[in-house]
């Protein structure tokens, strides 16, 4: 087999070397999970007793026809009959499920997608068209299986499944949501066609602390089914087919990268002080509230970005769409409770953009510019009512801040506040216990924001800079267009100034500042940001030892005059080399 090398974008760093598994955009719209070698014979039992009903259920539709019925509406029970008793239907998904441990509804789309495939060549188009026909009889499948899912799929620990070496998912695209379902799965990479550095995809690839590259083009095209696969999620790297000696090279790389991480996990309990004795706190982003046990892993000083958009997506057709208040709250407080006691900080829904409340309707057109986020809410009080409402009774329960993301203008603020005075005095109302106190804070993350600071200052308790936002906003970039990828530069010197602004105008106003965007969690620009005067960094857990190791090493006495500097320089490539030279001091 070929070797080939694929370069793309890097998004979630370590290397990965397993086998690929293509995933189709039909086999992202099932559950797609293994099954564990002893309940295969059953997951076989799933699907065959699945096509018996449908069966049983085609030959109800025969009699029950009524006697004048049109002879097409039989000829056509005939087909999707003959269609289903056809071993390429009924009998390939079994194997699929026997030698690769695909759960049903996963096995079935992929063996009807490799047929319609096969359907699309053929010239003549009557057959062409019976395509369709397939496609129907698979859905009546899949509506018996869905009925017979496992609540919760099994969970496959890495390596844990010896039938399969590790498995690279390979496809044109995943969605935040997908990509949040991979959690506990047994996959150990992802490569995807399209997707930038900072796509809501990428932050979840991230934080699931697997390695992962994006904007590979034509992957999904050029790697095949079971191919070996190498993903250097630090080089944004693709190797396909592997040569032995490469294999071997990355093999020694990997082994060197999990000792250096062990090491790393010695730094647990050490306080975040720099050389010179200042203290910085370091923080967790979390999408879901189970993203608190790494984070407390890490030793997170608490939650400095809770995405609380999560826990409305990805819910299936058959979920309510949103959320209601007992759920949220059951969810706030979880998170707060498994924090024990460290601040947690929830942002309100930032739905919109890359990550659609239903991707179905996703018709904005422009949605990083549209209705987003904030916007969102404050055009849906009920829902945001619901939602603040939810946040202040879990802050009965340990230390919650509020965060509001892509804030712009004054009166979006003042509505905001408003809208959280109203849900607090429904709460009193009913005798609800909340905190009075709680916290409100905005994100930093529309150039509007950072160079109006005065205005969120005098209103808000705390702020946080969303650099993803940021920089996409300020360079005109999209953060999922891997087509402009090259174009979105955290180092370029307007980026640079709204940020050390906006931690000026903070440490001046007396309030606190953080930085929640990747911006804090790349080690390369620690000692830029702390050189800036930031003290509160929130990242993913998986980077946060990292980050302390090199604040640990940091002297602010040596950071400050030279970052001063850099922010003086309006060359590119000056900027790059002085930040380069600052992890050198
Ligand atoms: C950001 O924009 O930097 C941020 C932290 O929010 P999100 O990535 O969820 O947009
Ligand atoms: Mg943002």
């Amino acid at each position: 087999m070929a070797s080939f090398t694929l370069h793309g974008i890097p998004v979630s760093r370590g290397i990965s070397i397993g086998r690929a598994h293509l995933l189709t955009p039909a086999a992202l719209d099932v559950k797609h999970y293994l099954v564990p070698e002893e309940q295969v014979e059953a997951e076989v039992k799933r699907l065959q007793d699945a096509f018996a009903a449908v069966h049983r259920n085609l030959q109800e539709l025969w009699t029950e026809l009524p006697k004048d019925a049109p002879t097409e509406l039989g000829a056509f029970i005939d087909v999707h009959v003959l269609i289903l008793s056809d071993p390429m239907i009924s009998e390939a998904p079994l194997d699929i499920i026997r030698s690769r441990h695909y759960n049903a509804e996963w096995a079935l789309v992929t063996q009807i997608d490799e047929l319609s495939a096969q359907f699309d060549e053929i010239e003549d188009e009557y057959l062409r068209e019976r395509k369709q026909d397939i496609q129907q009889v698979a859905e009546r499948v899949l509506k018996v299986l869905m009925g017979t899912a496992l609540a919760a799929p099994p969970v496959l620990k890495a390596g844990e499944d010896e039938f399969q070496p590790q498995m690279i998912v390979v496809a044109h695209d995943i969605s935040p949501a997908d990509m949040l379902a991979f959690r506990d799965r047994s996959f150990v990479g992802f490569v995807t066609d399209v997707g930038g550095q900072n796509s809501h995809t990428a932050i979840v690839a991230r934080s699931l602390d697997i390695p992962a590259a994006v904007g590979m083009s034509q992957a999904s095209r050029l790697i095949e089914q079971d191919d070996w696969v190498i993903v250097d999620g630090d080089a944004g790297v693709v190797i396909c087919n592997p040569s032995a000696l490469v294999l071997e090279q990355y093999r020694a790389r990997q082994a060197a990268l999990i000792k250096a991480r062990k090491r790393l996990l010695k730094l647990k309990k050490t306080p975040a002080i720099t050389k010179d004795g200042t203290p910085v706190t370091l923080l967790a982003n979390i999408e879901l509230p189970d993203d608190c046990a790494p984070a407390l892993d890490a030793g997170a000083a608490g939650v400095g970005l809770f995405r609380s958009e999560f826990l409305f997506m990805g819910r299936g057709a058959h979920a309510l769409r949103v959320p209601g208040e007992d759920e949220q709250f059951e969810q706030y407080r979880k998170a707060v409770l498994a924090m024990k006691g460290r601040p947690v900080t929830i942002r309100t829904l930032d739905v919109g953009a890359d990550k659609p409340l239903d991707p179905s309707e996703h018709t904005a057109l422009n949605p990083a510019l549209g209705l987003r986020a904030i916007r969102y809410c404050l055009a849906e009080p009920q829902l945001f009512l619901t939602q603040l409402r939810a946040i202040l009774r879990a802050s009965s329960f340990g230390k919650v801040r509020i965060l509001i993301p892509m804030l712009a203008h004054a009166f979006e603020i003042d509505q905001s506040l408003g809208m959280i005075a109203q849900a607090k005095q429904q709460l009193r109302e009913q005798n609800i216990k909340f905190d009075e106190q709680i916290e409100v804070g905005a994100m930093i993350e529309i150039p509007a924001a950072a160079l109006a600071l005065p205005m969120f200052v005098k209103r808000m308790d705390f702020l946080s800079i969303g650099t993803n936002d940021l920089i996409q906003y300020t360079l005109a970039i999209d953060r999922v267009d891997y087509e402009v990828a090259h174009l979105y530069n955290p180092l370029h010197p307007a980026v640079l100034h709204l940020i050390a602004m906006t931690i000026d105008a903070g440490r001046k106003a007396g309030i606190d500042v953080a930085v929640c965007g990747e911006m804090a969690g790349d080690i390369k620009l620690t000692r830029l940001l702390l050189g800036m005067g930031l003290r509160e960094f929130s990242m993913h857990p998986a980077q946060l030892l990292a980050v302390k190791q090199e604040i640990l090493s940091s002297d602010l006495a040596v950071l400050g005059p030279r970052t001063r500097r850099i922010l003086r320089t309006m060359e590119p490539a000056a900027i790059a080399e002085a930040v380069e030279q600052l992890q050198t001091l």
